[in-house]
């Protein structure tokens, strides 16, 4: 992990600061996933996309806030959908920049640490396994969503999820440990509708030593 500090590790600390929910920096220059993510793709992904989660996160938070001040509560079905949906739409966002590295453009995705190797044995069969069934999950998902590995903390076991929009269809208390996005935003710009071209190479630029990480302070290291 020499080259990743403890903060790029977290995934999420830059996305919060004086008492605002903030844009995090993107962990290596915009052009440095290319060829696999074009920066193009990214930059606009990044900056606008993600931005906008950030913005309606703040704002709608503010608006339940003032809600609470008002003791009015009308619209409080439609602000607790829209902070579900952008407060997972900026988590997702965040942990999804960090779900990549550079490669050099290599496909790097035989290098899994061995604290997530084992993990992935334990709980899937084996690591190409895993990374099939993430890939799988990631290419069918019905409409705008996310593949993901996971923790579960109950079994200590990980599991593989497929989420809708960015909120749906997950289970409380897991970790996400690395998560690929497929609204079209993602990739329509590089890859128009090849969604499965895009998630065969998501998979090769994978930070599993982000995962691991993740991991790791999931489990206390257990
Ligand atoms: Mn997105």
């Amino acid at each position: 992990m020499a080259s990743t500090t403890a903060t790029q590790l977290a995934g999420l600390e830059g996305a919060f600061a004086d008492g605002k929910y903030v844009l995090p920096k993107l962990p290596y220059a915009a052009n440095a996933l290319e060829p696999f993510y074009e920066e193009r793709t990214i930059k606009l992904h990044h900056e606008k996309h993600h931005q906008a989660y950030v913005d309606g996160l703040n704002k709608t938070l503010g608006l339940l806030e003032a809600a609470r001040k008002n003791n009015d509560f009308a619209a409080v079905r439609a602000l607790s959908g829209l902070a579900a949906f952008n407060g997972s739409g900026h988590v997702l966002h965040s942990l999804f920049w960090n779900s990549m590295r550079p490669t050099g453009g290599k496909d790097l995705s035989g290098e899994v640490p061995s604290a997530l190797a084992g993990a992935m044995e334990k709980s899937f069969g084996s690591v190409a396994a895993a990374k099939a069934h993430l890939a799988a999950a990631s290419k069918d998902v019905e409409g705008s969503g996310w593949g993901l590995l996971a923790y579960e903390p109950i079994a200590r076991r990980l599991v593989i999820l497929q989420s809708e929009k960015h909120q749906n269809q997950s289970i409380w208390g897991v970790v996400p440990l690395l998560v690929c996005d497929v609204w079209e935003h993602a990739y329509y710009l590089q890859y128009q509708n090849r969604r499965a071209e895009f998630v065969d190479n998501f998979i090769k630029i994978a930070n599993w030593e982000f995962a691991a990480a993740r991991l790791e302070r999931a489990t206390g290291g257990a």
